[in-house]
């Protein structure tokens, strides 16, 4: 007798205060070797070296109220006064085929994800809170990255101090370190994850 199993997509959700070392790590994690990232709209202006349809969907204001008109995303909020929204077609057609996604959203967006009505979502939930190692690593770490204005930091270290309240209502709390010790707990929760029990379908 073949035991034929086959596994239900997972939604990797992931969080972090802008700066945290987030963009870094799902960078480095490669998607496509066995993931793949959800691409979110906005209405951000793109940053120098961002892609349209790679980092983001970007979309004029007018068009995103359309799309959320007509319900076409997951979730959305407003974050550091910018739009952005998950399209719902991109993730639930990935995880009926059993692919996992990951999707980077802030907490707000997670906290709508979890009380979505469909049960294919809630249960496909894996989400993950990444926690830098303190308020002042994670200033240091947004000058470093040099991106935003010295306005624009102070909105997001304010906008930090909220959304690290978030952290319990998350599955697992990764404390960022270095970028490799980032990965190799990132890598730890994926493949954990994968094997619950609850996630197999016996064929
Ligand atoms: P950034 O402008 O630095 O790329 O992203 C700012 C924040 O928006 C980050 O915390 C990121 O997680 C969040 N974000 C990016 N895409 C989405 C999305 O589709 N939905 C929600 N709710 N937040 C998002």
């Amino acid at each position: 007798m073949s035991m034929e199993f086959r596994r239900r997509g997972i939604l990797f959700v992931v969080s972090a205060p802008s700066g945290a070392g987030k963009s870094t790590l799902l960078n480095a994690l490669r998607p496509g070797e066995d993931f793949v990232y959800s691409v979110s709209c906005t209405t951000r202006t793109p940053r120098p070296g961002e892609i349209d349809g790679e980092d983001y969907h970007f979309l004029t204001p007018e068009d995103f109220a359309r799309r959320l008109a007509e319900e076409e995303f997951l979730e959305s909020a407003v974050v550091h006064g910018n739009r952005y929204g998950t399209r719902r077609a991109a993730v639930v057609d990935q995880l009926a085929a059993g692919v996992d996604v990951l999707i980077d959203i802030d907490v707000q967006g997670a906290r709508m994800i979890r009380t979505d009505a469909s049960a294919q979502i809630q249960e496909s939930i894996a989400d993950i809170f990444i926690m830098p190692p303190s308020l002042d690593e994670l200033r240091h770490r947004l000058v470093r990255r040099g991106t935003e204005t010295p306005e624009q930091i102070e909105v997001r270290m304010t906008n930090a101090a909220t959304e690290l309240e978030a952290w319990r209502d998350y599955r697992y709390t990764l404390i960022s370190g270095s970028m490799e010790e980032d990965l190799q707990k990132f890598r730890a929760i994926m493949r954990a994850e994968r094997y619950l029990s609850r996630r197999m379908i016996l064929a």
